[in-house]
């Protein structure tokens, strides 16, 4: 299965449901989660190179854990329970160590010194705690009661062999290597990493360090989504800034849809006399405009370029950001072959208010101070200070809204989107 690449995409795959003005931001959720899927090969890898991979197939645990039953503590074990009251116990030679099993059968009636993370040898059920012990000439004192089993670890309490332990799709945490670790599995098979391609378009964009004329303005989004895919663990082929120039755009498109799986671009993605992304996806005869209810955001312009997804976000640098957090995320995850995932949000006290009219959803830029969600004073799609004060976003649902101090709004730390 190695190198193996899934079917290429439909060329419908955008396409939105005919007739409808402004789409609502979940039903284009839905189109994305329901028509994307993985298009990267699968790889084997050892977990050591595994981090942040995806799962392409269920992990599956190949031996229990723990293997056996093992004390939790340091202290003496013996067979059964022990009733309320002062007991004496005499002690049998030896010990059992993590690693270093008794060998032999305790008989009834004996305590053994055992260690932590010791399998229990037979005839041991139940270890007491070395504090809770007086410790004499070939015996030990201590009360009880103590329940049969008391500070002892089950085989297999934590997994057991043959348990799938992480599913297909999930991308792999410190935790998950751990988990892996612990059941035996050495190499996981793997997605190979998506490639994302990332330009700019627009005749006005210069880069930072470079002399800049009158009416240029430095390149924000380029930095900023190469940074967020990196974030999200993709590889990131930078394409660099494009003018507004069809042949250069192409030539462009060209090449990312050589090196990379999916292509995001940003500006020129409108319906106007320089929005060269829509005009050659439109060309491509593969382009779908995308009409979201939202804000912030302009129309997004979705297609395939030589088969391979593109998502034209608008040039605004925050509806740039916001779109790509809300749309182009989710769909960067399925194509990797990640399972789809709600970004992960709180009901936090609002720190201010505001009014909204119905029919669209509204993210702003926001974060927590004291226990209170504050969002940036301007609400101007411009305003890349904000993007970079806020640490998260609010999520008001597209109905209308009042909002006053004290009601609880829904707030996604940027980490709930996995950034
Ligand atoms: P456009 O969608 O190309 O019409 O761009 C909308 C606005 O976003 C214009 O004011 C552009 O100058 C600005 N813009 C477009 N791309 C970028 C970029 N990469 N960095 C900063 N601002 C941009
Ligand atoms: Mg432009």
């Amino acid at each position: 299965m190695t190198g193996l690449k899934p079917p290429p995409l439909r060329n419908d795959c955008f396409a939105l449901p005919a007739g409808v003005e402004w789409t609502p931001v979940d039903a284009a959720l839905d189109m994305l989660r329901d028509r994307l899927g993985p298009v990267t090969g699968v790889e084997r890898r050892p977990l050591a190179q595994a981090l942040g991979a995806v799962l392409a197939v269920d992990a599956v645990a190949r031996r229990a854990s723990p293997p056996q039953a093992n004390s939790a503590v340091d202290g003496y074990g013996f067979a059964g329970a022990v009733p309320e009251g002062a007991h004496v116990m005499p002690l049998a030679d030896g010990r059992a160590a993590a690693g270093v099993p008794f060998d032999g059968v305790l008989p009834t009636g004996r305590a053994l010194r055992v260690l932590t993370g010791a399998a229990l040898p037979e005839g041991v059920e139940t270890v007491i705690l070395e504090e809770d012990v007086t410790l004499g000439d070939g015996e030990i004192a201590f009360r009880g009661p103590l329940k049969r089993g008391a500070n002892t670890r089950k085989a297999g309490e934590d997994v057991a062999a043959g348990a799938v332990v992480l599913p297909v799709g999930r991308r792999l945490t410190p935790a998950d290597l751990a988990l892996l670790s612990s059941v035996g599995i050495a190499e996981v098979a793997v997605r190979v990493t998506l490639r994302v391609a990332i330009l700019s378009t627009g005749d006005e964009l210069t880069e930072p360090g470079a002399e800049a004329g009158p009416g240029q303005i430095y390149d924000a989004n380029r930095p900023m989504l190469c940074a967020l895919a990196q974030r999200l663990g993709y590889r990131v082929c930078d394409m660099g800034r494009v003018p507004d120039d069809r042949a250069a755009l192409r030539a462009t498109l060209d090449r990312a849809a050589q090196e990379a799986d999916v292509i995001l671009t940003s500006g020129g993605a409108s319906a106007g006399d320089e929005d060269h992304v829509s005009a050659l996806l439109r060309e491509a005869g593969a382009m779908q405009q995308w009409r979201i209810a939202l804000k912030p955001g302009r129309p997004l312009a979705l297609g395939l370029w030589q088969g391979k997804p593109v998502f034209g976000l608008p040039g605004n640098p925050v509806a740039a950001m916001v779109c790509a957090i809300i749309f182009a995320r989710p769909a960067l995850a399925v194509l990797a072959g990640e399972a789809w995932a709600e970004p992960q949000g709180f009901d936090l006290p609002a720190g201010f208010e505001k009014r909204k009219k119905p029919g669209r959803r509204e993210y702003l830029r926001a974060r927590v101070r004291a226990g209170r969600v504050e969002v940036f004073a301007s609400e101007g799609s411009g305003r890349v200070s904000g993007l970079s004060w806020a640490e998260g976003l609010v999520e008001i649902g597209d109905d209308g809204r009042h909002i006053r101090p004290g009601d609880l709004v829904r707030f996604i730390p940027y980490g709930g989107f996995g950034l």
